[in-house]
Parts: structure tokens; C-alpha cells; sequence
């Protein structure tokens, strides 16, 4: 078994090397409407050709889209989604998902998007819950990681951004402790009309600021 699994797009795995590393956390982020969730969308139908699936969404991913990206519904079957509807139900629901998926096998991939969703909501209606919210968010990763680890495969967690007003540049939200813990970062950027670029923040064995171009398109991603 090699040390990637292909992102499910030819033009990307040559890009990055092979596709998303096992045993490490892929960090993805970008603006709304980026492709994120086409991107780990389309990596996750792809992927399920070949073992279990496992995406937790927060989201609520479009079963219309999904429909538009396969053409095969069989190896559906592999694809596992939990969805999480808020910042309670993410703290009880994840270290049990988590427990499930380290009993399964053959399972290839674990996506989560969007894992910061429900943070950055429960923060904004509590502020004084900044702390707390963090330490439980860690927490969260750490526990992703050790299963990207223990499983030797890649977890991709989706993550969105915001205006750093001293720099004027969008970043992650979720503060350092994400980062740290995240192997390989990569921003997605608009290039408009459907024209994407994964842009390579942080990895192991590829130079920062390595751009790939991909398209949104009809069938899900080219
Ligand atoms: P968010 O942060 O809001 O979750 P995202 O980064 O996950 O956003 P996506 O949902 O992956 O973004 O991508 C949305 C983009 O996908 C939109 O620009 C939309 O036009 C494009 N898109 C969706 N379906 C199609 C389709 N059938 N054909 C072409 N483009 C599509
Ligand atoms: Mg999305």
C-alpha cells in the first residue's frame, strides 16, 4: 500500500505527489463556495471504490450533487455519512463515531466537513465559552489524529476562513492548535467561472505555495 490515496482526480494526485497522505490530518480550507465540499465530495465517491468511507458532515451535503458525481450508485454502499447538527451533538457524537470507525475495516478514508462549523456559532452566541470551546475543539483533532495514526489513513478535516483584518488575508479559522496538528494544509482559491487552484500551505515533501488547478464542473470535479 502506498503512503497516498488519490484524491480521485489524475490532474491532482500528479500535482501533490499521489493524493491525501495516511496516518496524517489534511487540513483543506477556503472561502465559502470555494469547492471544499466538492473536493472531499468527490474524493469520498471515488475513494468508496475502493474501501469504507467515512464523512461526517455538518453541512448537510446535497444528495442532488452526490447523484451528479456518480454514475455507478453501487459503491455508495461504502460511504458512511454522520451528520452533526450542532456544537452539543458534535462534542457527544464524534468520540463515538470515532470508537465505531476503529472497529470497522477496510476502512479507507475519514472526511469531516466542516469541523469548525459549529464552534464558531457556539462562540459568537458565547463568548465567555472562547476557552472551553478551544480545549473541546483540540481535543476533537487529537482524537482525529489518532485515528489517521492508529488506522494509517488520511482524515481530511474541512475548515473555513476569515478576514485577518491586520493583515487584510483570509485565514483558518480554529486558531494554531488545527495547524500544529495538521500535516498537510492546503487553501483552495477562486479563480472564477468554476477555475480553482489547491494551493499548498503546509507539507512534508512539497514546497509551499504549489498551485493545482482543477474545474467545478456538472459531473463534480476535472
Ligand atoms: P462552503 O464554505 O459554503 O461550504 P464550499 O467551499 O464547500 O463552500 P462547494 O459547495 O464545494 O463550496 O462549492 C460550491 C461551488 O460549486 C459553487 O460555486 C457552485 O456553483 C459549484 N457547483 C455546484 N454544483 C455544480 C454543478 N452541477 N456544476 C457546476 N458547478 C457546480
Ligand atoms: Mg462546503
Amino acid at each position: 500500500m502506498t503512503d497516498r490515496l488519490s484524491t480521485g482526480l489524475p490532474r491532482l494526485d500528479r500535482c501533490i505527489e499521489g493524493g491525501f497522505e495516511r496516518g496524517i490530518i489534511t487540513e483543506i480550507y477556503g472561502e465559502p463556495g470555494s469547492g471544499k465540499t466538492n473536493l472531499v465530495l468527490y474524493a469520498s465517491i471515488k475513494s468508496s471504490e475502493m474501501g469504507k468511507v467515512i464523512f461526517i458532515d455538518t453541512e448537510g451535503v446535497s444528495t442532488e450533487r452526490i447523484s451528479q458525481m456518480t454514475s455507478d450508485g453501487s459503491v455508495l454502499s461504502n460511504l458512511k455519512f454522520f451528520r452533526i447538527r450542532s456544537y452539543e451533538e458534535q462534542l457527544e457524537s464524534v468520540p463515538k463515531i470515532l470508537n465505531l470507525v476503529q472497529s470497522m475495516n477496510e476502512v479507507v478514508l475519514l472526511v469531516f466537513d466542516t469541523i469548525t462549523v459549529h464552534y464558531r456559532a457556539e462562540r459568537e452566541i458565547r463568548a465567555e465559552l472562547r476557552r472551553k470551546t478551544s480545549n473541546t475543539l483540540i481535543t476533537q483533532i487529537e482524537m482525529l489524529n489518532n485515528i489517521a495514526l492508529s488506522m494509517n489513513i488520511p482524515v481530511i478535516l474541512v475548515n473555513q476562513v476569515y478576514m485577518d483584518k491586520t493583515t487584510s488575508e483570509v485565514q483558518p479559522v480554529g486558531g494554531s492548535a488545527l495547524s500544529h496538528i495538521a500535516k498537510a494544509i492546503f487553501r483552495i482559491q477562486k479563480l472564477g467561472s468554476g477555475k480553482r487552484e489547491l494551493v499548498v500551505v503546509k507539507h512534508r515533501s512539497l514546497p509551499e505555495d504549489v498551485k493545482c488547478s482543477f474545474a467545478i464542473t456538472e459531473r463534480g470535479i476535472e
